[in-house]
């Protein structure tokens, strides 16, 4: 469904030249779900936001690689062609729902408006399917709540409203960056299994962007880790989880709280990524890296085929997989 293959996208600052991904390839097949997994300053999600056509002006370019769409080149559209493939095709979720929401109109205004704009609807068509999309993601009265505006709503309800205009239009593809954030735990649960729910009854591929391996072990089919602008690590869930290739992910899985703890702490990954102004060469983690050797800081790491459907950029990923389990 969509297919991102050696992606590269560079900031061209006063201060330097930043490279925000460098060489991401992924593919997320319809019904499937994909966890894009990385820290903040990974790459994560200028990638994502380059899939929607949105790095198109200074400082931001997209250097190489190709993006398609059903088998559909989407870096050789201009943007009225990517407008017709926003949206209706390929639509998207951000962080924040307040900011995103337009304040002074309702809720179930600006969710009408998408019928009333790409689709022609009349009024009182739009205004029926947008309780209809209410309904959907589980806002409790909807056809009431239609009239309320943003601020009346919960920060887990605002979400529910993204998510509802984000499907409104019947995507093949729901990007969703960082979807729960900004929400408690409780909450966040409830918005995966939402987005999950939404999934399981269509064919729509989904790809999740987020910083906690926590929140979508449960709900995602693949996941590629990313780390300064790469991937470092793909695979299905269960083999991530369960046996990890690198060191990185190694690091992720041991640092996440876990209901049957019985370590006294949590394990986080000391040191913290590099700017993407000055990626260190040889392996990008070795300075971080508890099992890097001298030839990691000279030799840059390909992404090696551990499996079938699963790589790792580690020289040693073979050492990693028979560290643990
Ligand atoms: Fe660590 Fe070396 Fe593997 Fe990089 S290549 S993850 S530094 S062991
Ligand atoms: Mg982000």
């Amino acid at each position: 469904m969509l297919e991102v293959e050696d992606l590269a996208v560079e900031f061209r600052t006063r201060d330097g030249v930043v490279r925000a991904v460098d060489g991401v390839s992924y593919h997320v097949d319809a019904g499937e779900t994909l966890a894009i997994l990385g820290e903040s300053g990974s790459g994560k999600s200028v990638g994502a936001q380059a899939v929607m056509g949105l790095i198109d002006s200074p400082p931001g370019y997209v250097t190489r690689g190709s993006i398609r769409y059903r088998g559909r080149e989407l870096l050789e559209l201009d943007e009225g062609g990517m407008q017709r493939i926003r949206g209706r095709h390929v639509a998207m979720v951000f962080q924040d729902a307040l900011s995103s929401l337009n304040p002074v109109f309702t809720v179930g205004d600006q969710i009408a408006e998408m019928y009333r704009v790409h689709e022609g609807a009349s009024r009182a068509e739009a205004r029926r399917r947008a309780v209809e999309m209410m309904d959907r993601v589980h806002i409790p009265a909807a056809e009431r709540r239609y009239g309320d505006y943003p601020h009346q709503f919960s920060g887990g309800m605002r979400q529910r409203i993204m998510i509802a205009m984000a499907l409104s239009l019947g995507p093949d593809v729901l990007i969703a960056d960082e979807p729960t954030t900004a929400l408690d735990v409780t909450v966040q649960a409830q918005i995966m299994d939402l987005l999950a729910e939404l999934q399981r009854d269509t064919t729509m591929a989904l790809v999740l962007i987020t910083h906690d391996l926590g929140v979508v072990a449960d709900v995602a089919d693949r996941i590629a880790v990313m780390y300064a602008g790469r991937v470092v690590e793909q695979g299905a869930v269960s083999a991530l989880y369960e046996r990890p290739a690198h060191p990185y992910t190694l690091g992720l899985i041991e640092s996440i709280p876990r209901m049957d703890d019985e370590r006294d702490e949590l394990v986080p990954i000391p040191g913290a990524p590099p700017s993407l102004m000055r990626i260190p060469p040889g392996c990008s983690f070795h300075p971080r890296c508890p099992m890097a050797q001298d030839v990691c800081a000279e030799d840059d790491p390909p992404l090696y085929a551990v499996q079938p459907g699963r790589e790792s950029a580690c020289h040693f990923w073979e050492e990693v997989l028979t560290s643990h389990g």
